[in-house]
């Protein structure tokens, strides 16, 4: 079977979960192998290992983490000259999807962003998109090439298959023409002890019902060990982070769970969640058009609802 290249999502050689899920639907398209851009990939094999990735491809060029964007396509190129891919999977970042650009012109491939699914079809792979505010769901193909496909997270839950993940050094020289912009700082985001929004199994959001007091939306989350989202209108008001705004120009999550807490339901805002599998609304508006997409509704007044709801599952 045909190789399929996974780009891993890591931190230090802390592979993400993300990772696990691109694993997973590359096995369903041939044989897996991951493409590990850093220096710890010591760590990150046996997670590539118990997810199915046959070989680990490794790039270890400090240009690569010191320049935005283009040393990685390039990188991913070097791999893609050296084992010729079915097909290159990409989790679906904005700095990988700038990457995946950069790929398909230099491969001369089709590329489809954002998938939230991706299946072989005959002799190639045919993905799902939702798009216009999630109003349409697209199917599509790519004709030409080896497909580059970025994938959001949550789509497939990421299922064990032991391979070997043989490791695979990748020589490479970072072009001059690929060093326009070099990252001066990095520093670390404070950490909440919450998972990170797009990575979350749950996602609890609050929205402008909550009135700016977000402690029972937090709470509920700590509860249930899910991540905290929130609307634009709460973001706007100053209630909450823009780093944790759900929506059409916020994150698109795909969790599990997905509770809306205050939030009424705009296109916008649905934009960004409706891929949830199971969504959850509180409001105290039963016309709210959340109500028109949940599969479970709630009326009521979340000051009320969520200590009642964290109670129950405190006591589970
Ligand atoms: P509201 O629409 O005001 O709804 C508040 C809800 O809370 C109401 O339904 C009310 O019944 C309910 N409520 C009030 N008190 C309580 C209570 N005590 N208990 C329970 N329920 C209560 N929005 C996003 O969220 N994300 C985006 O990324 C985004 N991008 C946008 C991009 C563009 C170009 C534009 C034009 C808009 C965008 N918006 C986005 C804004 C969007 O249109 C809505 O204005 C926003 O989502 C509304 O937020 P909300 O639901 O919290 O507030």
């Amino acid at each position: 079977m045909a190789e399929v290249l996974v780009l891993v999502d890591h931190a230090d050689g802390q592979v993400k979960k993300t990772t696990a899920e691109l694993l997973t639907i590359a096995r369903s398209l041939g044989t897996p192998s991951a493409v590990f851009v850093g220096s710890n990939v010591d760590a990150a094999r046996p997670r590539l290992a118990q997810f199915g990735a046959e070989k680990v491809y490794v790039i270890d060029n400090a240009d690569v983490d010191n320049y935005l964007v283009a040393p990685l396509a390039e990188a991913l190129y070097a791999v893609v000259q050296q084992a010729s891919p079915a097909a290159v999977l990409l989790p679906s970042t904005s700095h990988n999807k700038e990457a995946a650009a950069r790929l398909a012109i230099k491969t001369e491939s089709g590329l489809i962003t954002d998938a939230t699914a991706v299946e072989a079809a005959g002799d190639g792979v045919s993905t799902t998109q939702s798009v216009f505010a999630g109003s349409y769901t697209v199917k599509s193909t790519v004709t030409k090439g080896a497909p580059i496909i970025t994938i959001k997270p949550n789509v497939v839950p990421p299922s064990a298959a032991q391979a070997s993940a043989t490791v695979v050094p990748v020589e490479l020289t970072v072009s001059d023409a690929a060093k326009g912009a070099k990252i001066t700082a990095r520093e670390p985001k404070a950490k909440s002890g919450r998972p990170e929004l797009t990575e979350a199994a749950i996602v609890v959001s609050g929205g402008r019902g909550t009135g700016g007091d977000f402690s029972p939306v937090e709470t509920f989350a700590d509860t249930l060990g899910a991540a905290v989202g929130a609307s634009r209108a709460a973001v706007d008001a100053g209630w909450y982070p823009h780093s944790n705004q759900v929506g059409q120009t916020g994150k698109q999550v795909s969790p599990q769970l997905y509770v809306a807490a205050g939030i009424s339901g705009a296109i916008q805002h649905r934009a960004g969640m409706q891929t949830s599998k199971t969504i959850i609304a509180i409001n105290k508006d039963e016309e709210a058009p959340i109500f028109e997409l949940v599969d479970f509704g709630v009326v009521g007044d979340l000051f009320t609802v969520l200590p009642q709801a964290t109670e129950a599952v405190q006591k589970a």
